[in-house]
C-alpha cells in the first residue's frame, strides 16, 4: 500500500509563490508516490474570522484552484474541504482533552503568528494545532509537506499520536514533516515571512500588471541609494527571488556580482526578476483560466474528492471510537 499525504493550507487569501517553494512543489512532485490528501481547512480559516463566511468561501474557491493550477493532478491526488468530513471534529475535542493549556501555548507556531499577526486570537486559534494534529491523524498520514514555520505543529500532532497510541494501544501512525526548497520565503516588504493575511505577497494568480507594480515597490537594499553605491545581496528579497524562481543561474551570478560592486541598478535586477517570475507565472495562470471556464468541472472534483476524504477518515474514526470504548455503551444507527 501507499504511504499517505495530508497537507493544505487555511483559506485566508489566495496562495502566494511561498506557498510554492515551501510546500505546494514538494505536493506536486510526491503526488505521484504517496496517496496525497490536500486540505481546504476553512474550519481553521474560522479561528479569527468566524463573521467572515462569504469571504472564507471566497478563499475556498480561490486556494482550489491555485492547487490545480500549479499541477496538482485531480486523477491522481485528493483535494478536499475540511468542514465535508465532520468526524475530524469529533477527534479534536477528544485530542483536546489530551492536551495540556501549558504545552499549547507554548508551541512557537502559534506565539510567533500571535505576535507578527498582532492577534488578540480566539481560544480556536490558540488551540488550533490540535485541529490540526486532528486533520494529520485523521488520514494517518506518513508525510506532511509543510513550510518551516509549520514544523512545531507536526510535532505536537506526533506527541498527540505518541501519547494516544500508549494509553490505548497503536491507532495513529507517527508522521514526519517535510519542508520545501526555501523554508521560509522573506516578503515583498523585507518582512522574515510572506504571509496571505498580510500585504507582502505575490500571489499565484497575481497578473502581469500587478506583478510588475509588486516588483518596482520590492524592498531591496535599504542603504543604497545610488546606483554605484556597493549593494548588499544577502538577505536581499530580490536576490532572493531570483534564486529561487530565476532558472538562468549565469544571470543572476552575474547580477549579484554587479550589485555588489555598484555596477547594476536595482531598475535592472528587477526587470529582469519580473521577466522571470512573469514566465513562472504564465503557464499556472492559463491552467487556472481552464478551471475558471469550467466551474462544473471543478466543483465535481471537489465534490468527489471530499467523499473519497470523508471514506479514509471515517475507517480511522471507527478504530479510534473501539479503542477509546466511545461506541460500547449504546449503539445508534
Ligand atoms: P496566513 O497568513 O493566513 O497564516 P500563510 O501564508 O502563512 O497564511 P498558511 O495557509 O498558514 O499560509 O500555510 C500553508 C502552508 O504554506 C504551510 O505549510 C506553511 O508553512 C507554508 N508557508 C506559508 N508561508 C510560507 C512562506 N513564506 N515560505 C514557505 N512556506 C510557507
Ligand atoms: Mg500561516
Amino acid at each position: 500500500m501507499k504511504k499517505r499525504i495530508l497537507t493544505g493550507d487555511t483559506p485566508t487569501g489566495r496562495l502566494h509563490i511561498g506557498h510554492f517553494v515551501g510546500s505546494l512543489e514538494n505536493r506536486i512532485k510526491l503526488q505521484h508516490e504517496y496517496d496525497t490528501f490536500i486540505i481546504l481547512a476553512n474550519v481553521h480559516a474560522y479561528a479569527n474570522y468566524f463573521d467572515k463566511s462569504e469571504l472564507i468561501n471566497d478563499n475556498v474557491y480561490n486556494v482550489f484552484l491555485d492547487n490545480l493550477a500549479v499541477g496538482i493532478d485531480p486523477n491522481i491526488a485528493t483535494i478536499f474541504l475540511e468542514s465535508g468530513v465532520p468526524e475530524l471534529f469529533e477527534l479534536y475535542s477528544f485530542f483536546l482533552t489530551m492536551v495540556k493549556h501549558s504545552r499549547v501555548i507554548r508551541n512557537p507556531s502559534v506565539k510567533d503568528e500571535i505576535k507578527y499577526k498582532k492577534l488578540d486570537p480566539s481560544i480556536a486559534f490558540v488551540v488550533y494545532p490540535i485541529l490540526q494534529a486532528a486533520d494529520i491523524l485523521g488520514f494517518n498520514a506518513d508525510l506532511v509537506p509543510v513550510g518551516e514555520d509549520q514544523l512545531p505543529v507536526v510535532e505536537q500532532t506526533r506527541e498527540i499520536a505518541r501519547e494516544f497510541n500508549k494509553t490505548y494501544g497503536e491507532t495513529f501512525v507517527i508522521p514526519e514533516g517535510k519542508v520545501g526548497r526555501v523554508k521560509r520565503l522573506v516578503g515583498t516588504d523585507g518582512k522574515m515571512k510572506m504571509s496571505k493575511s498580510g500585504s507582502n505577497a505575490i500571489l499565484l494568480s497575481d497578473d502581469e500588471e500587478i506583478l510588475r507594480k509588486k516588483i518596482k515597490s520590492l524592498y531591496t537594499d535599504p542603504n543604497r541609494i545610488h546606483v554605484t553605491d556597493p549593494g548588499k545581496v544577502e538577505g536581499n528579497p530580490a536576490f532572493i527571488y531570483h534564486d529561487a524562481f530565476n532558472p538562468n543561474k549565469e544571470e543572476v551570478e552575474d547580477l549579484k556580482s554587479r550589485y555588489l560592486l555598484g555596477k547594476v541598478s536595482d531598475v535592472e535586477v528587477k526587470e529582469k526578476l519580473f521577466i522571470a517570475l512573469n514566465n513562472f507565472l504564465t503557464p499556472i495562470r492559463e491552467k487556472r483560466k481552464y478551471y475558471e471556464d469550467h466551474p462544473q468541472i471543478a466543483k465535481e472534483i471537489l465534490i468527489e474528492g471530499t467523499k473519497k476524504a470523508r471514506k479514509v477518515v471515517i475507517e480511522t474514526i471507527e478504530k479510534f471510537r473501539e479503542k477509546t470504548k466511545l461506541n460500547s455503551l449504546i449503539e445508534i444507527k
